[in-house]
């Protein structure tokens, strides 16, 4: 099985499906398949932080207080599943006005990696989308492609980047082929 310093998740069309600018706790679930895909992974001790995007803020679309109460839901499943959540990490720019944390920028992983004193370049960047995957590229991860959420859109329009390391159906598939 392979063991990462650290697996950074992206959220919207990774762990949940992805209906656009989820601003509500009654509107966020994981897929069926993703607790029991991240129970798989953290047997060998694997620990995940998630990356996310929300430029629902900056379009004033989701209020930071729906979004807070979504992560105690995100971060009290994990615990009872004894999946290792170190952190979630937001961005909420416009991408026509994004700083640095916003994806494919480097921000939210270089705070992970200064918090939680990680070895990015032993790391897995997991996410639907293709500024996930340059995301982990930039700092030297192996990252894996889910088609779920965008992902089908995604592998075609980018089936030769050089930026993906492992495609997968979904991220159960994708981590039952590590953990062969
Ligand atoms: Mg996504």
């Amino acid at each position: 099985m392979k063991k990462f310093d650290c697996i950074f998740l992206d959220r919207d069309g990774t762990l949940n499906p992805d209906p656009g600018y989820i601003n509500n706790i009654l509107d966020y679930n994981f897929y069926d398949f993703t607790l029991p895909a991240l129970k798989m992974m953290c047997k060998n001790n694997n620990r995940f932080c998630i990356v996310t995007n929300q430029s629902g803020v900056a379009r004033g679309l989701i209020p930071i207080k729906n979004l807070n109460i979504i992560n105690d839901f995100i971060k009290k499943e994990f615990s009872a599943n004894n999946i290792s959540l170190l952190d979630i990490y937001m961005c909420f720019d416009h991408p026509n006005n994004a700083s640095i944390r916003r994806k494919p920028g480097s921000g939210m992983f270089l705070e992970a990696k200064k918090e939680y004193n990680i070895k990015l370049s032993k790391c897995l960047m997991v996410g639907d989308s293709i500024i996930d995957m340059e995301a982990g590229k930039n700092l030297g991860m192996e990252t894996m492609l889910v088609l779920t959420g965008k992902g089908k859109e995604t592998l075609k329009n980018f089936q030769d980047s050089k930026c993906i390391t492992y495609f997968a159906d979904n991220i159960y598939e994708g981590f039952r082929q590590l953990c062969r």
